[in-house]
C-alpha cells in the first residue's frame, strides 16, 4: 500500500484507540497523543528505513533506504511485542494517580503500536509481503492478493473505517 492509503487507515486507527482509551476513561490530552501517534504508526514500518531518491546511472532514479525494504521495521513478531507491551503498561487513567506526562508516553505508544500493526495488514496482501517470525526478507510471508496500488486497497482502508466507526458505536 502506498503512503496516502497507509495515513488514510492511520486516521481510523487513531479512531480505534482514541474509542478504547475514552473507553478507559483516559482524559483528553493522553488521548491526543494517541491519536497523534497513530497516524505517524501508520507509516512508520517506510519512513523508519530512513529511504532516499538515489540517482541511477541511466539518470533515472529508485528508493534507496538505510535499513533494506520491508525487513526489520516492518517484523510482525516486534510490532505485536510492542503492541502488547504498551495495552499492559497502560498507567492508571485517573490523574490523581498518573503523572500526566507518564498516561502521554504510554497512550502514544500504544496509538504507535496500532498505527504499525495496521500498515503489516496493509502490506501483508501484497506480493512481496511482510517478515513474519525473522525480519529477513528469506522470512516474509505475502497473501498475494492483490498488488500494492491497486483499487481494491480502497475497499482495505474502508474496512478500517468500519471498524473505527464501531469502535465508537460499541464502547
Ligand atoms: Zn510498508
Amino acid at each position: 500500500m502506498g503512503k496516502t492509503g497507509h495515513q488514510t487507515v492511520g486516521v481510523a486507527l487513531s479512531v480505534i484507540s482514541a474509542a478504547y482509551l475514552h473507553y478507559l476513561h483516559f482524559g483528553l490530552l493522553p488521548i491526543g497523543a494517541s491519536c497523534i501517534a497513530a497516524f505517524y504508526g501508520s507509516t512508520a514500518p517506510d519512513w523508519l528505513e530512513i529511504a532516499h531518491a538515489e540517482k541511477m546511472h541511466d539518470g533515472s532514479y529508485r528508493r534507496a533506504s538505510v535499513i533494506p525494504h520491508r525487513t526489520i521495521t516492518h517484523w510482525a513478531v516486534a510490532w505485536v511485542a510492542f503492541l502488547v507491551w504498551a495495552l499492559f503498561s497502560l498507567p492508571n487513567p485517573n490523574p490523581d494517580h498518573t503523572l500526566w506526562l507518564n498516561a502521554i508516553f504510554h497512550t502514544a505508544a500504544l496509538g504507535f503500536a496500532m498505527g504499525g500493526i495496521s500498515h503489516l495488514l496493509c502490506d501483508i496482501p501484497n506480493p512481496t509481503g511482510v517478515p513474519i517470525l525473522m525480519p529477513t526478507s528469506r522470512h516474509r510471508l505475502s497473501l498475494r492478493l492483490w498488488r500494492s496500488g491497486s483499487g481494491i486497497e480502497w475497499l482495505e482502508v474502508t474496512a478500517f473505517w468500519m471498524v473505527g466507526v464501531a469502535s465508537w458505536m460499541v464502547h
